[in-house]
């Protein structure tokens, strides 16, 4: 098969010692290119990066492409793309560590006919039923399969056979001669070989025989020469097979000492989400979601979409350290990352979600004339005046939020209702009026007048206090907004814990979207830009949907945590 990606180590290479840089560690980071990252494959690949990065060594990336049916080079370019954004490379020294298990196929079936010649391989022909059932349980020793004894001479021959598609899928597998009573099951013959007639994303029809993840990712990281090869809990029971098999390989003079080590540390978990490839694909292909980058996924492109930054993601999974139990993060965690990462550099702008217009009904008479534009600023950032200042205007109509008027206001409200004062954020004092209402009685605008001279910045405005201070747009330049908010995807902490179907715990209104107003600077915010809008949260232009004419803002998460429970 040919190689497609420059230096990678193949058999010559590792014999030789292989055009490698120098590296005190090497480790790597393994995704099977079946599917999208999520958030626990940031774990994994902060935790492989960021070791090698501390200690003077090199992260491999490897694409673990031993399954032709479920993988695909749309996947292979998603996982790069998202390893990057998250701030790794995988160049070192000069040299670019990106692989492929694909490209070790040569190598991994002149594996296999050198354990059968040495008689630690045979063929099994027997059914996949009666291979289950012999392989025993916890408490039952396995069974020797019939075809155990054959000789090494009649397991190769029935081996090439299988590389060269004399038998159909399922007829014949090749598995480990190790020993069917061992108290670990994994060591009980395991397979190494499956006949699979499918076309690879890289090999095309090379192939039709392919290794078995637990066959191919020893050899892989062997060839790497990969110092520390880690992996998540589950995988504990097979270090004795991982140990095995390159222990053997390397006394037949196939690979090199030092050999790599397995190292197993817990999953992350994030709460209110799933993250299995298989259940996230699910969502998708069922539409529950609008695709794998759908706002609400826990998918890296999916966060990324929601506006979560790199440097959330990474300060959440380091801040959750490497440990021998699998752990469940609340999603409050996350968001407190984001807030802890933009409070201090996302400008902030002003924007209306739920929008009631506001009339100042003496607006002609104070300003000279009904179409008076009274240009207003404010600090892009608080505490960075470096940040700039953004510039809007004042006019006689304006947008404000429904919820800052009421016609009568409960106990400790200060915000707008017949007869009281409040500032206009970086504007001027109002007093209300009054509001009109439609023949169903909802209403439709609010009545107010301006108080002379109060304006925010200028000599007195602060002369008459005022408690309450509200958010506005003027109507005459706001900017038609379409507002994606969030809830959890899910109603559960754990929506596939205990065995339930984690499709019942689908909030059914983790989508709502509404159309507001913003201010006019945000007509030229750049596609995924983040903003804080104030007391509303932190926003992201849609990277996709938000252009020129049509604003369209995602809500990454509120100011304040309203997820705890
Ligand atoms: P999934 O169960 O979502 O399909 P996977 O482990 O099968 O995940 P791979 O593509 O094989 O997916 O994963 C690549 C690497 O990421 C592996 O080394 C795996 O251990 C690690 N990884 C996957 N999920 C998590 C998680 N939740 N926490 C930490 N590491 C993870
Ligand atoms: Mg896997
Ligand atoms: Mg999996």
């Amino acid at each position: 098969p040919e190689r497609r990606f420059g230096g990678s180590p193949g058999d010559a290479a590792h014999h030789a010692a292989g055009p490698m840089d120098p590296a005190k560690i090497r480790t790597r980071f393994p995704p099977e290119p079946n599917g999208y990252l999520h958030i626990g494959h940031a774990k994994s690949i902060c935790l492989n990066f960021g070791l090698a990065r501390d200690y003077g060594g090199a992260c491999h990336l490897r694409f673990d492409d031993t399954n032709p049916e479920k993988e695909e080079q749309e996947f292979v370019d998603a996982i790069k793309d998202m390893v990057q954004w998250l701030g790794w490379r995988w160049e070192h020294a000069g040299h670019t560590n990106l692989y492929q298990a694909s490209d070790y196929f040569g190598f991994m079936y002149r594996a296999a006919e050198a354990l059968i010649e040495d008689g630690l391989a045979y063929v099994d022909e027997q059914s996949a039923e009666a291979m289950r059932l012999n392989r025993g349980d916890f408490t039952t020793p396995g069974t020797n399969s019939p075809f155990r004894d054959r000789s090494a001479a009649e397991n190769l021959a029935r081996f090439r056979e299988m590389r060269d598609g004399k038998h159909p899928d399922g007829a014949m597998v090749l598995r480990a001669k190790i020993d069917m009573a061992s108290p670990n099951i994994n060591l009980r013959d395991p397979a190494l070989y499956r006949i699979k007639h499918a076309e690879h994303h890289a090999t095309g029809n090379t192939w039709c025989i392919y290794p078995m993840y637990t066959f191919a990712h020893p050899i892989e990281d062997a060839l790497e020469r990969i110092t520390h090869s880690i992996c998540t809990l589950e995988f504990e029971d097979q270090r004795p097979f991982y140990d095995w098999l390159l222990g053997h390989l390397a006394r037949l003079g196939l690979l090199a000492q030092p050999l790599p080590h397995q190292y197993e540390f817990g999953r992350l978990n994030l709460s209110y989400v799933v993250t299995s490839k298989r259940k996230l694909k699910q969502l998708v292909d069922e539409g529950h979601v609008k695709g794998w980058d759908d706002p609400r996924m826990p998918t890296l492109v999916g966060l990324r979409r929601r506006g979560y930054t790199p440097e959330s993601i990474r300060a959440m999974v380091e801040g959750t350290g490497v440990t021998k139990t699998n752990s469940w993060l609340d999603y409050s965690v996350l968001e407190g990352c984001l807030r802890a990462d933009l409070e201090g550099r996302a400008p902030r702008a002003m924007a209306v979600l739920d929008p009631l217009k506001l009339e100042l009904t003496n607006f002609a008479e104070v300003f000279g004339s009904a179409d008076f534009r009274d240009p207003c600023h404010a600090p892009a950032h608080p505490h960075h005046p470096e940040l700039g200042e953004r510039q809007f205007s004042f006019g006689r109509e304006l947008w404000i939020e429904r919820e800052d008027f009421a016609e009568v206001p409960p106990k400790g409200y200060h915000r707008l209702y017949p007869g009281n004062k409040v500032r206009l954020k970086a504007g001027h004092v109002i007093e209300c009026t009054g509001c009109t209402k439609n023949d169903a009685g909802e209403i439709v605008s609010v009545q107010a007048t301006v108080v002379p001279d109060t304006k925010s910045g200028t000599p007195g405005a602060d002369a008459i206090k005022v408690k309450g201070v509200i958010t506005w747009v003027a109507a005459h330049e706001a900017v038609p907004a379409e507002l994606r908010l969030f809830d959890r995807l899910f109603t559960e902490a754990q929506p596939d814990g205990g065995g339930k179907d984690f499709l019942e715990a689908l909030n059914p209104n983790s989508l709502r979207v509404v159309q507001g107003f913003v201010e006019p600077a945000l007509a030229s915010a750049a596609a995924g830009s983040h903003w804080q809008f104030e007391r509303h949260g932190y926003f992201v232009a849609d990277r996709i949907d938000h252009q020129a004419g049509r604003a369209v803002f995602n809500r990454t998460t509120t100011l304040k945590d309203t997820w705890a429970p």
